[in-house]
């Protein structure tokens, strides 16, 4: 049976370290309790949010007026055979990511420094170093609204730069599909190691962030354009647009969301002005701003 909890604090569950609480909280460990979460929040007349690793997330510091799920561990294994892998919703896109170059297969192995969910990526159609998760993606497995389990295949999907159907829809993924080629371990495990030492390098992994700001614009790089902008290292509070990477925002100590957001929103306006170019984030902020 599925425990709900009142009043979370998503500080825990979200990368960033920052923002309000859920007034619910469940884990959910089978379809059977995600369907007794869909009925709690739909009793309480409220929304439902299902989140992975919360790496793509900020939760507004008034909190979130609704029913946030996670999946938990049950939703947490994979299995792989000659190249097919299977993996549920939970699982971590850098321990496959890992395990498939370790194993010699390539298609996912540049997407080690991602740090969500198989759930998550799917999603977000998650990508780094010429790699995206639709890619090798072969079909998802979902709940729908209507609580009937489906299969959408790779069209069904209708996967853009980090854009899927799944993107403000009720549909939860369960499980996805991957078809991956055999390509030559070392190489890929070294690729593997220079991609995380280009990321060490470039992006401040060192203070709490949820990753790129703004997606990839025709006018050009978001760091390059936030910085023309004169905003590099420009801080409110506790959040600080990054001097190391102009395209995150960092939690330097104690931010609260609204700071986050609000500095988003200046590069945002600042960027147009400086510019014309009008940047669309990546992030989601959950909750009022
Ligand atoms: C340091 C850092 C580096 C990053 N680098 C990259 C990068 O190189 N490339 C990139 O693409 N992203 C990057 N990200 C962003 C982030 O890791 C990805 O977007 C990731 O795919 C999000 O996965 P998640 O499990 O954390 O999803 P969450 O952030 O928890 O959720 C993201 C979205 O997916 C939905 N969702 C999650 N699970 C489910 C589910 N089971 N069913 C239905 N909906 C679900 C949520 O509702 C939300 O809308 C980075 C983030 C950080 C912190």
């Amino acid at each position: 049976m599925l425990t709900i909890q009142e009043n979370v604090d998503m500080k825990a569950f979200t990368t960033f370290r920052a923002g309000g609480a859920a007034r619910y909280f469940a884990k959910a460990e089978s379809v059977e309790e995600i369907l007794e979460a869909k009925s709690f929040a739909r009793e309480k007349k409220l929304p439902l949010f299902f989140i992975g690793l919360g790496s793509n997330v900020v939760v507004s510091d008034a909190g979130f007026e609704g029913v946030i799920v996670k999946l938990g561990k049950e939703f947490s294994h994979f299995k792989f055979e000659k190249g097919t892998l299977v993996a549920k919703a939970s699982t971590p896109l850098s321990m496959i990511a890992r395990m498939s170059a370790t194993l010699g297969f390539s298609g996912m192995h540049l997407l080690a420094g991602i740090p969500g969910t198989v759930g998550g990526a799917v999603v977000m159609n998650a990508g780094a170093y010429g790699e995206e998760i639709s890619q090798t993606l072969q079909s998802v497995k979902i709940l729908d609204d209507d609580e009937t389990v489906k299969t959408f295949s790779l069209a069904d999907c209708e996967f853009s730069y980090r854009h899927s159907i799944f993107q403000n829809s009720k549909k939860i993924i369960l499980e996805a599909t991957f078809q991956l080629t055999p390509g030559n371990s070392s190489e890929m495990i070294l690729a593997q190691k220079k991609i995380m030492e280009e990321r060490k390098a470039k992006q401040p992994l060192e203070f709490p962030s949820a990753g790129s700001v703004f997606k990839r614009s025709p006018a050009g790089f978001p760091g390059a354009l936030v910085e023309a902008a004169g905003l590099k290292g420009k801080t409110l509070g506790g959040a600080q647009i990054s001097s190391k990477h102009a395209n995150f925002i960092v939690n330097i100590g104690n931010a609260t969301a609204q700071e986050i957001y609000d500095l988003s929103e200046l590069a945002k306006e600042k960027v147009f002005e400086n510019s014309g170019a009008l940047l669309e984030k990546e992030i989601i902020f959950l909750g009022k701003f």
